[in-house]
């Protein structure tokens, strides 16, 4: 669908000051300053999302081409961010180590390990002397080997949500925060814009940004869509005192236990145990888990057993059954554009999906990706 410069003037909405939601604005304001967008953003400042509460991975090698693909788009705009936004956003590539604890876990590794190579990502096998050699806090016992990527890297998600905010302001995007948007208005089979806490805002052209809420707004306007929020804790602890700084994230395969060194390397944060939760918007803290937790951690850093455990948190993720996100125009609803679903990577895919969907608003298509296998029709 192609959209005149004349059509857009008068808005675009979009729902949720997110790095979803931002990353969009940024990408259609670059490629054209003429645009107005006002986006619509129901908490009361900025990062009360998921993008607040997340850890910061930036990953490549995934088993899926198209994941692959995300993040590949999306390696520029994280190399180049602190020049280009003049902003610190302790940007490291210090790896991710993914851990493999019997053969199937392994041969899964070695998988993950070609085909990364397909698309030139660099990846280091280590078997098990090699990986105690260089990261001899591990268990000893535990783990056959494991993959290294040295692209793998950490931002800081709120550094990057707020230079983006500031950035989409001084491009002239209004922010209304504390401002829900509560129903698409749709006239015959046209979008007349949407219904929000505080009074009606007209517009042809709403983008879904809203993250874990996504499935709620688009079913106002009759769109089913299969993103389901999933509620995740996280551990913040003192650094196990073996454990280096600037130490890769490490992922425990086998229980999904990982952990993260923030930039100071005094404090990380641990978790990943709780994938089997059920779908829900509850994001109150589960303590009655934590001792469970601490003993998976022990088995993959022994000296875990010090650590101090300074706080919990949670946040939503939000999922699709097939943890690929959902790009593109909702299916009969000329004007909706959704970017849900991120399933774990909306940090580091926000900047592909950005400009994807500025691609897609603008000139009707993108070169990008091939949109098609993006699509909620795909459900
Ligand atoms: C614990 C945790 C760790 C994570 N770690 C990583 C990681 O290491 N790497 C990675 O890539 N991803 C990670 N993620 C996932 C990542 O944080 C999300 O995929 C990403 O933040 C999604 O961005 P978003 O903009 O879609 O959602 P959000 O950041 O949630 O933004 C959506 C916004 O929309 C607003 N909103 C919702 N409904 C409405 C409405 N009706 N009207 C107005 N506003 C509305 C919300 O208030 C919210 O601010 C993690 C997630 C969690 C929970």
């Amino acid at each position: 669908m192609y959209i005149s410069n004349q059509q857009l003037k008068p808005d675009i909405i979009i729902i949720g000051a997110g790095i979803i939601g931002l990353s969009i604005a940024y990408h259609i304001l670059e490629a054209d300053p003429q645009v107005s967008i006002t986006i619509l953003e129901k908490g009361k400042m900025l990062g009360v999302g998921s993008t607040g509460k997340g850890t910061g991975s930036i990953r490549y090698p995934f088993s899926s081409t198209l994941l692959r693909r995300l993040s590949l788009l999306s390696r520029d705009f994280f190399l180049n961010f602190e020049s280009t936004f003049d902003t610190p956003i302790d940007y490291l590539e210090k790896g991710c180590l993914m851990l493999a604890t019997h053969g199937g876990l392994w041969d899964q590794l070695q998988l993950t390990t070609e085909d990364a190579g397909t698309d030139r990502i660099p990846m280091r096998l280590l078997k098990q002397e090699e990986l105690l050699k260089f990261f001899p806090y591990l268990h000893r016992d535990r783990f056959l080997g494991g993959i290294l990527c040295p692209w793998d890297a950490y931002a800081d998600p709120y550094a990057v949500l707020a230079a983006l905010y500031a950035a989409v302001r001084r491009k002239g995007a209004s922010v209304h925060f504390g401002r829900e948007a509560t129903k698409i208005l749709i006239k015959g089979d046209t979008i007349e814009g949407v219904e929000t806490s505080q009074g009606t805002i007209l517009s042809h052209l709403i983008v879904n940004a809203a993250g874990p809420y996504a499935a709620r707004f688009a079913a106002t306007a009759g769109v089913t869509l299969p993103v389901q929020p999933y509620r995740r804790q996280v551990y913040v602890c003192t650094n196990p005192k073996d454990v280096p700084s600037a130490t890769p994230l490490i992922v425990d395969m086998a229980t999904g236990f990982y952990l993260h060194q923030e930039a100071s390397g005094k404090v990380v944060l641990l978790g990943g145990t709780d994938q089997n939760t059920w779908p829900g918007f509850d994001d109150v803290v589960d303590k009655s888990e934590a001792e469970n937790f601490f003993l998976t951690a022990v088995e993959t850093i022994p000296s875990a057993m010090d650590i101090k455990w300074l706080r919990t948190y949670t946040g939503l993720c939000e999922q699709t059954p097939d943890f690929h996100p959902i790009i593109g125009e909702a299916p009969g609803l000329k004007g909706f554009f959704l970017a849900n679903g991120f399933s774990g990577n909306g940090f580091m895919h926000a900047p592909a999906a950005g400009s994807i969907v500025a691609d897609l608003i603008l000139k009707g298509e993108t070169e990008q990706v091939d949109i098609n296998l993006f699509h909620l029709d795909r459900f």
